[in-house]
């Protein structure tokens, strides 16, 4: 149990202040009193003290050790602060639970941050903090939010489930807390994690509007020029380089004949987009699906490139939407569609209206919806293969397919959209088969 918070701490810590949202939690909690939701979870809150008194402070001397070894921690060191301040106080989880509430959607970051709440307050088998961890995980792995994903794989790791912990989640600084782990007692080898402070830290108030080292300083470990430009990826995430089946490809012949047919239905919900510090990405509600030979794919999100990532002939396109999609089993498909200068696109007009131009938390504006089906040609004929996520961590594993008919964008959304560059280049084909229907 100790051992289980103290780890869970961690991970939150290394989420990222601003991300994780205990600013606005404290400002909400102000506003709301401090007295009126405490009744029913006080006395629990009371009960979990002792053991979260002697957590916190073994996070404590963790989080200093850690702190000699990585200035950049700084910011997170106040977190961990907050997680102090706000046991102290008494504040409890019904606190930080009615605060979520009164907001519409609950980030990734957020639900990290309400399962860890959940362990500390009503220990680490608590289903409700399992289930918050699992959505986190869900919500981010197909995106960049690596520090989301490794806490969230590391809270339910601490909970007792059985959950892969990524490569990139472990590194160097961790190693010397998991070793001192191994010294206090403890056996768990989920304590070595990743001791990396700054990707995808969304720290409040820096960043102006066309700031672009200071978007990608905050977009965190990568980016698509310089230092952090592509071909740099491997050394954090390796498979970004040693990956043999890698996408983006430029798609030319011989073709190989395609069989599969492949069908989407997208239904319009709740527009909400986040600009990541990569990209403009739209998450979407359950009940989209692409079916592969009648296989249902759950859409979970779509985002840009721009110019497109994938070439025909040695080409790229104005830009590209990749559509992504995740079956029971869990394999991915991504399903892209390649825009072309021409005409103005209405949908990506009523998108482009409300997207986030700065990096920053996910949006969710009032009354607006949106159907993904908008942005997909009549014509389904594709080309297909076996790739990878063209971002890190540069998972593998994930079947593309790349509609042969493009889709009108005007110069001017073109130009409006906040990335300059953001596509990887293509990428080695390995002797893999491109199918073609
Ligand atoms: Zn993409």
């Amino acid at each position: 149990m100790k051992r289980t918070i103290v780890e869970v701490i961690l991970a939150l810590a290394l989420v990222g202040a601003g991300f994780f949202g205990w600013t606005n939690w404290k400002q909400n909690q102000a506003a709301t009193g401090q007295v009126a939701t405490l009744k029913a979870a006080s006395e629990e809150a009371t009960k979990a003290a002792a053991d979260t008194a002697g957590a916190v402070k073994a996070a404590e001397t963790e989080m200093a050790a850690l702190r000699e070894e990585m200035a950049p921690l700084e910011g997170k060191v106040q977190q961990l602060e907050a997680v102090k301040a706000a046991m102290a106080n008494g504040t409890t989880l019904a606190d930080l639970e009615a605060a979520y509430k009164s907001q519409k959607n609950l980030s990734a970051e957020r639900q990290v941050g309400l399962g860890a709440l959940r362990m500390l307050t009503k220990g680490a088998d608590d289903p409700a903090a399992m289930d918050a961890f699992r959505k986190a995980l869900q919500m981010s792995e197909l995106g960049d939010r690596k520090n989301t994903i490794c806490a969230a794989q590391i809270g339910l790791a601490a909970a007792g489930e059985k959950v892969a912990i990524m490569a990139e989640c472990l590194s160097k600084g961790a190693k010397a807390q998991g070793d001192k782990a191994e010294k206090s007692g403890h056996d768990d080898k989920a304590a070595e994690k990743d001791g990396h402070a700054d990707s995808d830290a969304k720290d409040d108030g820096h960043g102006k509007p066309g700031d672009k080292k200071a978007a990608a300083k905050h977009a965190g470990h990568w980016g698509y020029d310089g230092a952090m430009g592509p071909a740099q990826w491997g050394k954090e995430f390796p498979t970004c380089a040693k990956g043999k089946s890698q996408s983006p490809l430029d798609i030319r012949g011989p073709f190989v004949k395609a069989r599969v047919v492949v069908t989407a239905d997208y239904k319009e919900g709740p527009l909400k987009m986040i600009n990541n510090g990569h990209t403009i990405q739209v998450n979407v509600v359950p009940g989209s699906k692409l079916r592969v030979d009648g296989v249902p794919h759950d859409l979970l999100q779509f985002h840009f490139h721009r110019p497109s990532e994938e070439k025909i002939d040695g080409k790229p396109m104005s830009m590209v939407v990749h559509f992504v999609h995740k079956n029971a089993a869990g394999k991915l498909a991504v399903l892209g569609v390649l825009l072309k200068e021409g005409n103005e696109n209405p949908g990506i007009k009523t998108l482009w209206t409300h997207m986030p131009t700065e990096e920053g938390p996910e949006v969710a504006p009032e009354g607006v919806n949106f159907n993904p089906g908008n942005l997909l040609p009549r014509e389904f004929d594709y080309y297909s293969y076996e790739g990878s996520l063209t971002t890190p961590p540069c998972t593998e594993g994930v079947r593309f397919f790349i509609l042969k008919t493009t889709v009108n964008v005007a110069k001017e959304q073109v130009n409006s959209f906040p990335f300059k560059l953001n596509a990887r280049p293509v990428q080695a084909l390995n002797g893999r088969e491109i199918l073609t229907n």
